[in-house]
């Protein structure tokens, strides 16, 4: 099958220095590869929204020389198929309603590990449902981070896969759209390495494909902590995108050598001398 990578922005706030190394890293890995480079907006959690994002995002985009090969994807709109991956998990008998607080899971590190609810069912509130998870380790090998392993019963627990307010959770959501878009290749920042396991599992149960994964590092700000749209990090300029851009190629370790005064043709001499497995995997970078 030939290369379909993709970005999948939360519009949980404006493009900032992290998304944008992960739209280009994702984008040079697609474009080396020859394959096709496809956007999708993750817009399933309303709560966190942020009014405008999504626009404001896709509109930066192009202005940094990222252009999508296909029709933009909002997973607002693919409610039904979420639908469907819910009713299957739940003919195969994995999934389980769950009333448990935070207190109930308190004794437990928070986690939910005995394959059913713990809490008494209440009829006056809408549970959360859970999926089972094995008692095995779910490896990977991830193409910069190298072999991982995992025990989702030691590490995560029974984890939810529809919210009490009804909203489906990102790792359902996401393993249902990676394989409803065909991509076959995902790469983003290592804040999602330790979700990659329980994407799998999911994969496994819906029979569905699992992808190549890359985990690019993570940008942190200049007091290590992770960027994030939520704790509004500063917004990459995209009405002077070369700085930004710069920042991101060297960030990921991609010095090109040129003088280009636009973005695509500064992607274009990136991409001249690009090599996947010669990407920073040093996790602990700050770019601001
Ligand atoms: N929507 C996620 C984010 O913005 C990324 C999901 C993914 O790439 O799998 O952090």
């Amino acid at each position: 099958m030939s290369y379909r990578g993709r970005f999948a922005p939360s519009p949980t706030g404006l493009l900032h220095a992290g998304s944008l190394a992960a739209a280009v890293g994702s984008w040079l890995c697609a474009r080396h590869a020859g394959g096709q480079w496809l956007v999708r907006v993750e817009d399933i959690d309303p709560p966190r929204e942020v009014a405008g994002s999504a626009e404001a995002i896709l509109a930066a985009l192009p202005a940094f020389g990222l252009q999508a090969d296909d029709r933009v994807i909002y997973q607002s709109s693919r409610t039904a198929a979420y639908d469907a991956a819910f009713a299957q998990l739940q003919r195969a008998g994995l999934l389980f309603p769950c009333w448990c607080s935070r207190n109930d899971l308190a004794p437990s590190g928070g986690m939910h590990r005995d394959g059913h609810c713990i809490a008494a069912p209440a009829a006056d509130r809408a549970p959360a449902w859970r999926i089972r998870v094995p008692d095995e380790e779910i490896r990977f090998t991830d193409a910069l981070q190298g072999p991982q392993s995992q025990s989702l019963r030691q590490s995560v627990g029974d984890f939810v896969i529809r919210r009490v307010e009804g909203f489906y959770s990102y790792q359902l959501a996401c393993v249902v759209d990676d394989a409803w878009q065909g991509i076959t290749d995902v790469v983003r920042g290592s804040d999602l390495l330790d979700s990659t396991p329980r994407q799998i599992w999911l994969q496994r149960c819906l029979d569905l494909p699992t992808p190549r994964y890359l985990h690019l590092p993570l940008v942190l700000d200049s007091q290590g902590r992770k960027l994030s749209k939520s704790e509004r990090a500063r917004e990459v300029d995209a009405e002077q995108p070369m700085p930004a851009l710069r920042r991101a190629l060297s960030f990921l370790g991609i010095r090109p050598d040129t003088a280009a005064m636009h973005p695509s043709a500064l992607l274009d001499a990136a991409l001249a001398g690009f090599d996947p497995r010669r990407l920073s995997q040093c996790s602990d970078h700050h770019l601001l």
